[in-house]
């Protein structure tokens, strides 16, 4: 155990006994009045690798001096673009390189995923998700629902938080895919749930749908490059996520997509389809009859998006350097002295309280931490901006604030007590 202390010095000394502190200066950190800012959003949109510009640079000289060669005869030749970061991206989910493929946006992937992966049947057509999922996933789980010729309330079951709490309970997910062990088709949660930072229990989750005869898939976008997983291990049917928060690929960058490999290896499941998850080899035959590649390429569309690609490649391989479960140490050490920060806090201005709603436990949480103002909170939130942290809101009350381990540092959690004091 870490004694932490309220101290700068202290901070300071945290962060020269950092293994991984010299990965900071591998990103551009965004200033605020000069000075660079405390930025706590990486979940929302991670920082820019300065390598990136590097990356991108040898994509736009291949397109300008080689045009259409460039897809057989680039540096890093076009056609095969996505094989370049595929052990990299396998790394982080715990895949191998065949179950990972890089590729369009993340809600995209989440739909073309269920159209494999949700087939409802007359006795088998309810999916199990989170109360409070992103929105983007409510949209789309009951928009399925509806191409099948069902009604979202039949069809979708919400697992809520316990009463009084904002916390959702393993046990409870589990009793609920038992009682719907008949008509269950699908569990689909988000690895993290976005607003209360949770992490959920992957592997129990996993072993009970499938008990259950039900598929388990998820939504990684806060958990991917956030906490070590083990997608093929855990035995999980499909996920995606995206690359733009803690993977630090760019806005609107290239999301992922996981199919473990017993799905991957069956060219009968059906999909939506497109020429590039067409089998490599006979792609450009151009000929009748769709023949899928092996592994999570078979779910490929169109010819990739390189520039996109070459961010996310740049950024995958400082996780590659840095290593997932080196992050998870440093990030469980940072999140922590957060969290007494908080406490510190709320142990001197109890009328002020910043309610922590995120787990207590480690192991059910990343980065994160989402706290609820007992009072002000919007006035908490404007004063912290304007003193250079910056955290986000989330309507109606939740201040969200994820220090990133590849970047954040002690003192950067430190000065979010500094500031927290000084506005009270
Ligand atoms: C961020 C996020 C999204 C965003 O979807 P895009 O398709 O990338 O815009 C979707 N789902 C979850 C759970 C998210 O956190």
């Amino acid at each position: 155990m870490t004694e932490y202390k309220n101290t700068l010095e202290a901070a300071q000394e945290l962060d020269r006994r950092d293994g991984l502190q010299m990965f900071r200066k591998r990103f551009y950190i965004p200033e605020h009045a000069g000075k660079p800012s405390v930025y706590l959003t990486g979940n929302s949109l991670g920082l820019q690798p300065k390598s990136v510009r590097e990356y991108l640079e040898q994509e736009l000289l291949d397109w300008k001096n080689l045009g259409v060669e460039g897809h057989l005869h680039g540096k890093n030749p076009w056609f095969y673009y996505h094989h370049f970061m595929r052990e990299a991206l396998g790394g982080v989910v715990g895949a191998a390189p065949e179950e990972v493929v890089a590729m369009n946006t993340l809600t995209v992937n989440l739909n073309l995923l269920l159209v494999s992966f949700y087939r409802p049947t007359k006795q088998r057509y309810k999916i199990l998700l989170e109360a409070n999922a992103f929105p983007s996933d409510q949209y789309a789980i009951e928009q399925q629902v509806r191409l099948h010729g069902l009604q979202p309330e039949e069809a979708i079951l919400e697992v809520q938080p316990r009463e009084g709490g904002k916390v959702f309970f393993t046990e409870d997910i589990l009793q609920r895919i038992e009682e719907n062990r008949d008509s269950l088709a699908l569990v689909m949660l988000g690895g993290v749930n976005y607003l209360n930072g949770q992490f959920f229990n992957l592997p129990e989750i996993t072993r009970a749908a499938h008990q259950a005869g039900a598929v388990a898939g998820f939504d990684l976008a806060h958990a991917a490059g956030n906490i070590p997983l083990h997608l093929h291990d855990w035995n999980v049917d499909f996920a995606c996520w995206c690359s733009y928060k803690y993977l630090n690929s760019g806005p609107g960058g290239v999301g992922g997509i996981f199919v473990h490999e017993r799905h991957g290896s069956r060219p009968d499941l059906p999909r939506l389809a497109g020429w590039w998850g067409n089998e490599e080899s006979t792609r450009f035959d151009m000929k009748k009859g769709f023949v899928p590649q092996a592994g999570a390429a078979g779910w490929q569309q169109s010819n990739a998006q390189i520039f996109p690609m070459a961010i996310h490649r740049a950024s995958l391989e400082i996780f590659q350097e840095a290593g997932i479960d080196n992050l998870r140490g440093k990030s469980e050490l940072l999140t922590g002295y957060l969290e007494f920060i908080i406490k510190e806090y709320n142990r001197f201005h109890p009328h002020q309280r910043l309610q922590i709603i995120t787990p207590a436990d480690t192991r059910d949480r990343g980065c994160q931490l989402s706290l609820v103002a007992e009072h002000n909170g919007r006035e908490i939130f404007n004063k912290l901006t304007a003193a250079g942290i910056v955290a986000d809101w989330r309507e109606p009350d939740v201040i969200r604030m994820a220090p990133v381990p590849l970047y954040n540092t002690f003192e950067d959690v430190f000065r979010v007590g500094a500031a927290l004091e000084s506005l009270s």
